[in-house]
């Protein structure tokens, strides 16, 4: 059986449409499944609308939050409730096109485990959420050395794959990286991302900014790193000053003004700053990880015979 993971936040149009389209899809080719929607705390009609969907075809599941916990969170809580022998997720919105489950679920039969969707565009998008979400992967690729420039959450997974996932203690997850770091066989599908069906996408640019920061220092210690070089830097550019001062000073030619000083006491404070505020980063992740708080809060459940 293949488990469909469905994250949707504030999706009420979208609910029927998704899980008829890919009922649709996956019946005509005879493949067994089950669709799991994972409401992150919408506060529209979203999760009577997955009630209702899950009274009308007996395949569908729904597990609804307690408050918005975020995409990634709401995809590891369908993934914690997978009955199937693999697990497909997709954008409730259908940016993901339903059909290529069925090439994605081939490639599984063949025996490969980790099957991506890889975007062939982005779609339409403005000019400057394109530039934040190349930035975004540009950087996350670089600091993770995972190629996130095409790679999206569209993914199959073999059974293996989801329990490792699960094993996984870490509270804040992000699924595109950690589906990636656990390796196994994989298999990639491209495809070219749909247009929203309705209602409109949840990522502003600022939301956008704040995800690729807190992903780099939950994947990367790249910018601890970077403190060092830039400490190193400083370094040597004190030592250059350093000589020069003493040359003048016993020359008698020391220079009276204050512009050197003050120059170097605003540069070297902001680095200090900034360097302290990356560590600050780090010391949060931690504070985050050792409170040990559970990835999100299922308020209610519904479908067959609930979720074991
Ligand atoms: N989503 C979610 N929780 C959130 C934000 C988004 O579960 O806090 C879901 C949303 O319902 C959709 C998917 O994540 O199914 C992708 O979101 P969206 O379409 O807004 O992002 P985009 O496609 O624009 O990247
Ligand atoms: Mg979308």
């Amino acid at each position: 059986m293949l488990s469909v993971i469905l994250p949707a936040y504030n999706e009420e149009k979208n609910i029927a449409p998704a899980a008829e389209r890919i009922s649709e899809v996956l019946t005509a080719e005879g493949i067994e499944y089950e669709i799991i929607f994972v409401d992150d705390g919408s506060k529209d009609g979203t999760w009577s609308e997955i009630k209702a969907a899950s009274v009308r075809d007996p395949s569908v599941r729904g597990r609804h939050f307690s408050r918005n916990f975020g995409k990634e969170a709401a995809m590891f809580a369908g993934l914690d409730s997978v009955r199937g022998d693999c697990a497909v997720v997709l954008d409730s919105d259908l940016q993901h096109p339903p059909e290529k489950i069925i090439e994605m679920y081939r490639l599984w039969e063949q025996g490969y485990e980790v099957i991506e969707g890889i975007k062939d565009d982005r779609g339409s998008e403005s000019v400057f959420h394109r530039f934040a979400a190349d930035s975004f992967y540009g950087l996350m690729s670089r600091a993770t050395k995972i190629d996130m420039s095409s790679s999206s959450d569209f993914k199959l997974l073999d059974r293996k794959v989801v329990d490792t996932l699960n094993a996984m203690p870490e509270k804040h997850v992000f699924f595109r990286a950690m589906s990636f770091w656990v390796g196994f066989r994989r298999a990639e599908v491209r495809y070219s991302v749909q247009a929203r069906t309705a209602g409109e996408s949840k990522w502003s640019t600022w939301s956008l900014v704040k995800y690729a920061l807190n992903n780099i220092t939950s994947f990367s210690a790249a910018p601890l790193h970077l403190i060092t070089v830039l400490g190193y830097a400083m370094l040597i550019v004190s030592v250059v000053f350093g000589v020069i001062s003493l040359v003048q000073k016993f020359m008698n030619v020391a220079q009276e003004g204050f512009t050197t000083v003050n120059i170097l006491l605003l540069f070297s404070a902001s680095v200090i700053m900034i360097s302290l505020g990356i560590i600050g980063f780090y010391i949060e992740r931690i504070y985050d990880e050792i409170k040990g708080r559970p990835r999100y809060i299922v308020a209610e459940e519904c479908g067959s015979d609930n979720i074991g």
